[in-house]
C-alpha cells in the first residue's frame, strides 16, 4: 500500500436487517434459496459501498455472505457432524453446543472463492479476506474422530491453505487469519499454534495477516477482560514467534483495552494492524480519540507499517454506530497523516 495509514476494518460489519436480524450473533436468515443467495450479494454491495464512503482503504466484504466467521466456514467441510452436538467449554470462557468431527476432515468444495470474486469485481480497492484459524476452529468443535487438538489444526491448516490459494488466485490482495485462540492457550500457540497457521499461508504470494483479538463485545468477552487485570500481557506470549514467523500483518486490539502499548516492540519490523476503534461500546470515538491511538502506536511501529483498524469485528453493533466509528476511523488516520506530511 503506498498510502500512508491504510484503514481497514477487522472483517465483519451488521447485516441489512432484511437479511437478518440484527445486533445478534449467529443470526438466522431471513431468507432461503435464490432469494437469500441475491440478497448475501445485494448486502455484500451496501457494505462495500458504506466503507468506501467513509474513505476506507483496504475493502472487505464485511462478512455478509456468513453467519458467523468460524461456524460457516466449517459447515462446508467433510467430517463434521452439525448435527451431533456435544457441550464444550470456547477459549476456556463459556460453554457451547458444538458439533462433532466424525471423520477425516476435507474441503470438497470453494468456500469463499465465488464470493470473493463477487468483491473483485466491485472495486479496484485493495481487498482483505478474512478466514478462520486453525486453532481457533479447532476450539469451537468437539473431537471424537482424530482425538488431537493438535492433529486436527494441522488437518486444518491444509484446507485453509487450498482455500487461501484460490481466494489469492480470485485477486484478494491480504488474507487474514483470525485467531482470538492466540489470547489463551499460549503453550499451544508455541507449540503448535503459529506452526500450522504458517502451514495454512505456505506458498502464497499475497500479503498475510493474523488478527488477535479479546473477541466480539459480548458478554462472555467482557465479562472475561474484566478477569485479565489492570495490564494486559497476553500478546507478550505469542510475539516472539510471530515475529520469527512469515506471516506480514499482526492485526490487534488496542483501543480501549489495557495492552500496553510497548508489547508492540516485540513485533517490530511487521506491519501492525492498530485497533484504534472500540467494537464492544455504542459509543463513537472522537477522531482525535482515533488519532491518540495511532500516536501511541506510532512510538512502537514505523510510520510506513502503520495500518488503522478495528479492535475486532463490529458485526454485532448496529449499522448507526457501525457508519459512525468506521468515518471515525478514517478522520483520525487523517489528522495523524497530516502530522507526519508536516
Ligand atoms: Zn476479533
Amino acid at each position: 500500500m503506498k498510502k500512508l495509514l491504510p484503514t481497514s476494518t477487522a472483517g465483519s460489519l451488521p447485516k441489512p436487517s432484511w437479511l437478518a436480524e440484527p445486533e445478534t450473533l449467529w443470526s438466522p436468515w431471513k431468507l432461503e434459496g435464490e432469494a437469500l443467495s441475491e440478497a448475501k450479494q445485494d448486502a455484500l454491495r451496501v457494505s462495500l459501498q458504506e466503507q468506501l464512503h467513509a474513505g476506507i482503504d483496504i475493502v472487505s466484504d464485511g462478512e455478509q455472505t456468513r453467519q458467523h466467521f468460524v461456524t460457516t466456514f466449517i459447515e462446508h467441510l467433510e467430517g463434521v457432524d452439525f448435527t451431533k452436538r456435544e457441550t464444550v467449554r470456547i477459549r476456556n470462557r463459556y460453554d457451547a453446543n458444538v458439533p462433532s468431527v466424525v471423520g477425516d476432515v476435507s474441503r470438497s468444495k470453494p468456500v469463499f472463492v465465488e464470493d470473493a470474486k463477487f468483491l473483485r469485481g466491485q472495486t479496484t480497492q485493495p481487498i482483505k479476506w478474512a478466514l478462520p484459524g486453525p486453532m481457533t476452529m479447532i476450539d469451537t468443535l468437539y473431537d471424537g474422530h482424530y482425538k488431537s487438538r493438535e492433529k486436527l489444526a494441522w488437518e486444518f491448516a491444509k484446507i485453509l491453505n487450498q482455500e487461501a490459494k484460490e481466494l489469492e488466485a480470485a485477486g484478494v490482495d491480504i488474507i487474514q487469519f483470525d485467531e482470538p485462540a492466540f489470547n489463551v492457550f499460549f503453550d499451544e500457540v508455541n507449540d503448535w499454534g503459529v506452526a500450522t497457521l504458517e502451514r495454512a499461508l505456505e506458498g502464497l504470494k499475497c500479503e498475510t495477516a493474523v488478527h488477535i483479538c479479546y473477541g466480539y463485545g459480548i458478554k462472555a468477552n467482557t465479562d472475561w477482560k474484566k478477569t485479565l487485570g489492570n495490564e494486559w500481557r497476553q500478546y507478550e506470549e505469542a510475539f516472539p514467534k510471530l515475529r520469527k514467523s512469515k506471516l506480514d500483518i499482526i492485526s490487534l486490539e488496542c483501543q480501549n483495552s489495557r495492552v500496553p502499548m510497548d508489547l508492540i516492540e516485540l513485533i517490530r519490523g511487521k506491519k501492525v494492524m492498530v485497533g484504534a476503534i472500540d467494537v464492544a461500546t455504542d459509543s463513537i470515538e472522537t477522531p482525535e480519540q482515533v488519532a491518540d491511538t495511532l500516536r501511541k502506536a506510532l512510538q512502537f511501529v514505523d510510520a510506513d507499517k502503520l495500518y488503522p483498524s478495528t479492535n475486532c469485528g463490529m458485526a454485532p453493533l448496529s449499522r448507526r454506530v457501525a457508519r459512525g466509528k468506521l468515518h471515525a476511523l478514517n478522520a483520525g488516520a487523517e489528522i495523524v497523516r497530516r502530522e507526519l506530511l508536516g
